[in-house]
């Protein structure tokens, strides 16, 4: 038998499609890429693996030429919107490639282009924004002492860059909550992020799901070549108007993030027109976890109707409104002019309901025309949403008349920069059809008499039109079959239909096409010669919509400064006339403000915990805190008596009035803080395997390290993730550092169970004890809510069974243990009535020497912390 002929090795070719696939995968290999085919946006290789799994959907193959399989996975086109969302939420990069030549014409291969890459901080598309919070893509740079940030949100081409000591670098990024950050090395280590389109962690002020850290090409990163970058993108010959100038980090962080956009956007950026430097001294410092633990965004508490300060201060009517306010709460201010500017406006309207009711309807009409202007100005905007900016800008005239020239109060404000935009809505209003389709291209978009041209072809699409309506009854006339239609479908085309039982009166020229059950479909050449005039005239039309629309919207993009400033101005009337509408429903009152270190508020109220109550429930307190009087408060009381609500109360309200709310009280004064701690004794702070005592520990010395006089610092339950000695001691050495040491001296509200703290005010000057009243008959205990002088001698945890809904059988056999306990319990067991009295050492031991000799004040907190571990393992032996 002869050998077979082993089988020459033929090279394998390729589809022409796989082709082209695979030149745009090489230059887009980071993103995933949707190829457009026909109806459908494919993905292949790993790409589809990719994306059946994020979207869950069906992994197929499909042939790729040279008797190859690749793995396909396809979405349709129509879909694109709604899983695009799920795709960049995954963190994917996604690069969107069109088709640009109509495959019907195409002899060939169709040209296909990638019009644009999409990631979560550089979506535009409407239906995947949140209308009341920005979406910032931010770059975040670091020489180890300063850092530089930058951010832009795309959809409102809000544009910002600063520098800043490194150190406040996670807290600016906490309120800022990006949803996707370029980072460099230095700075990916600070946050613990490593790898490229890992999530990092993202404040509470953002969109609630994490953010896509990047990896920032270093490379890239020089100096001068970021500072011609920006001077060449915004031609100007200097940065200085920028307030930028010799803020080299601030300035590659712009650069940053107009080089990435310039990536994804695909050089298109004409809407980034402007670039502010922020000078971050003139804000409160608030990080993470204080917006977590004041509940400014998001509620910790699970149960239902929990709700957040944003929620019950937002009255805003607007979705600029509704940002502003976010960006607001956010990022209260230390510039004591710019508040009494937006508290004198709050006053304003908060007096004159009138005026205020006006406004707000007015406001109410106004859509969301920042995103509106900034859609028209990259050629992103629909028909519907120009005349939406119509209307919009049609609100302005009335709104000028409501803020009219009486109010003083408004000129230094942006809403000074609202000027009518005639020239815009005029051109709306005659440009845009009264009620447009939701797309361009399909007729009916541009109004008639805006463009000859196109009224003249609407016309001869019109006569055509009755010409072909004149055939049906002509032909009924002619043919005598009176029940002779003219129809059109896709397919075929115009058509005339006879049925069956007149077939027989049919003429010769009529041309068969199409049998149906109940009749048959013909045409005539002069029907076709119609038609192609009908369909010449129709695509002509839509061409010439197309070109007219851009040109319209080439023409309200010149006017883009004046409406983004009336945007500005829009934003900032509904924020203070919402929070003006809060302060007026619910008598809230207008706190002075000033540089002083006091805080002093009568009869204030918390008001998530009010909103949730319902009215009249809430019991209102004092607080008089400062700097050379009552510096350090200590609030004792059983448990569920209102202490952590007492102490976030004054956290939130200073936080109110530092935004240029007015705030829940009978009267306040409060002198500015420059930050707000929080370390709240929750024990759902365990993350990243670390203990609870442990971020407890490190969450306060962070505190410790970064306080200054003009802080307010709300500890709750400090000490008690640990054994109550450790705890106690703990608790106590951190109040007294806080107290004691005069860099630090910041105003502390301290709510503890160790009823052994409030020992605290007899030692220390500027300490004093305060409690949570209770009323007490028996065994019947009512917690009163009252914050009165002096301390709590007992817990009453079993008062706090009972309501918690234990059995009525363990409650009484609690007492009866807890009474046997108190009279004749074992040594070390308080007392009921000495518990307070109780020293915390005995003198003389070697423990209360140690203690002693320690000099808290030179220690650092890790060295604070070294000393205590070594008193514990002391004690324990
Ligand atoms: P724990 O020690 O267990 O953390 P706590 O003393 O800190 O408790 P809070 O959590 O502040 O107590 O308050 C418990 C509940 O008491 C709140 O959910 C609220 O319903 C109610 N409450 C607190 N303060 C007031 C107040 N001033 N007026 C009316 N109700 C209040």
């Amino acid at each position: 038998m002869p050998e077979a002929k082993p089988k020459t090795a033929v090279p394998k070719r390729l589809s022409p499609g796989r082709r082209q696939y695979l030149e745009f995968k090489e230059k887009y290999q980071d993103c995933l890429l949707l190829f457009r085919m026909g109806d459908f946006y494919e993905t292949f290789d790993e790409d589809a693996k990719t994306m059946a799994r994020v979207l869950d959907i069906a992994l197929t193959s499909r042939d790729v030429g040279g008797g190859l399989k690749s793995p396909l996975a396809g979405i349709p086109h129509h879909a694109l919107g709604s899983y695009l969302g799920k795709l960049v939420d995954a963190g994917l990069k996604v690069a969107v490639a069109e088709q640009t030549s109509d495959p019907a014409q195409s002899r060939g291969i169709v040209d296909r282009a990638v019009v644009r890459v999409i990631t979560p901080g550089t979506v535009s598309e409407p239906s995947l924004l949140a209308h009341d919070r920005n979406n910032y893509l931010a770059a975040a740079i670091s020489d180890g002492e300063q850092a530089g940030l930058a951010y832009i949100d795309v959809s409102t081409s809000e544009f910002v860059t600063a520098q800043f000591p490194v150190s406040g670098l996670r807290a600016e990024l906490d309120r800022l909550a990006p949803s996707e950050l370029l980072a460099d090395r230095a700075v990916r280590s600070e946050l613990g992020t490593d790898g490229d389109g890992a999530h990092g962690p993202n404040g509470s002020g953002g969109s609630g799901a994490s953010m896509v850290v990047r990896e920032l090409d270093e490379t890239r990163l020089d100096d001068e070549l970021a500072a011609r970058k920006l001077r060449g993108h915004f031609g100007v010959a200097t940065l200085e108007a920028f307030g930028c100038d010799g803020k080299p980090l601030a300035i590659a962080a712009a650069a940053a993030v107009i080089d990435f956009l310039s990536e994804t956007q695909l050089g298109a950026l004409p809407q980034v027109t402007s670039l502010r430097t922020q000078q971050p001294d003139g804000f409160m410092q608030l990080d993470r976890r204080a917006l977590r633990d004041l509940e400014v965004f998001e509620s910790t508490t699970r149960s239902p109707g929990a709700s957040t300060l944003y929620r019950v201060v937002n009255g805003t009517v607007t979705s600029l409104g509704a940002r502003l306010l976010r960006r607001w709460l956010a990022r209260p201010l230390l510039d004591l002019p710019e508040l009494q500017t937006r508290q004198d406006a709050v006053a304003e309207f908060t007096a004159d309901s009138v005026r205020r009711a006006t406004l707000r309807e007015l406001l109410r009409a106004v859509p969301d025309i920042e995103r509106l202007i900034n859609r028209v100005r990259t050629y992103a905007a629909t028909p519907r949403d120009l005349a939406a900016l119509s209307r919009g800008l049609r609100q302005i005239p009335g709104i000028l008349d409501t803020t009219g020239s009486s109010s003083n109060g408004l000129r230094n404000t942006p809403v000074a920069g609202l000027r009518p935009c005639d020239a815009v809505t005029t051109l709306l209003d005659a440009a845009i059809a009264e009620d447009p389709p939701a797309v361009v291209g399909e007729g009916g978009a541009i109004r008639s008499g805006f463009d000859p041209e196109l009224d003249e072809t609407r016309g001869l699409a019109s006569d055509a039109r009755s010409a072909i309506a004149a055939i049906e009854s002509s032909a009924r006339e002619s043919t005598g079959i009176k029940s002779l239609k003219v129809g059109y479908n896709r397919v075929f085309g115009y058509y005339i239909e006879v049925s069956r039982s007149n077939l027989d009166k049919v003429p010769d020229y009529f041309e068969r096409r199409q049998t149906l059950t109940g009749g048959e479909r013909y045409i005539t050449p002069e029907l076709k010669e119609l038609e192609s005039r009908v369909l010449n005239a129709r695509d002509r039309i839509n061409e010439l919509e197309r070109a007219t629309f851009r040109r319209v919207c080439g023409e309200v993009a010149q006017s883009g400064e004046r409406v983004m400033a009336a945007a500005r101005a829009i934003a900032w009337l509904d924020t203070v006339s919402a929070l003006a509408d809060v302060a007026a429903k619910h008598g809230w009152v207008r706190p002075v403000l000033n540089e002083g270190d006091a805080v002093l508020i009568k009869d204030g109220r918390h008001p998530v915990v009010e909103a949730a109550l319902g009215p009249g429930r809430f019991v209102p307190n004092d607080v008089s805190l400062s700097n050379t009087g009552e510096q350090l408060i200590v609030i004792t009381g059983p448990n569920m008596s209102g202490k952590s609500t007492y102490i976030r109360q004054v956290a939130v309200l200073v936080l109110l009035a530092q935004i240029g709310s007015f705030i829940p009280a009978a009267e306040a004064e409060i002198g500015l803080v420059d930050r707000i701690f929080t370390r709240a004794g929750l024990t759902d702070n365990i993350s990243g395997g670390q203990s609870t005592f442990m971020v407890e520990m490190i969450e306060t010395a962070s505190i410790l390290r970064q306080a200054t006089p003009r802080s307010l610092a709300v500890l709750d339950e400090i000490g008690r993730g640990t054994s109550t000695y450790d705890g106690m001691a703990i608790a106590r050495a951190v109040a007294e550092h806080l107290h004691n040491d005069p860099d630090l001296g910041c105003k502390t509200l301290f709510a503890t169970h160790y009823h052994e703290m409030t020992a605290l005010a007899d030692a220390l000057p500027r300490a004093a004890n305060y409690r949570v009243a209770v009323s007490e008959d028996g065994h019947d205990v009512v917690f009163l809510h009252r914050i009165v002088p002096g301390g709590a001698d007992r817990s009453y945890g079993v008062h706090v069974a009972r309501l918690a809904g234990m059995p009525p059988s363990v409650v009484a056999r609690a007492w009866t243990l807890l009474e046997e306990l108190e009279s004749s319990g074992p040594a070390g067991l308080r007392s009921r009535d000495s518990a307070a009295q109780l020293p915390l050492f005995t003198e003389g031991s070697k423990l209360a020497e140690d203690l002693k000799n320690l000099e808290i004040e030179g220690m650092t907190p890790l060295e604070a912390i070294n000393a205590l571990y070594r008193l514990q393992q002391e004690a324990r032996e």
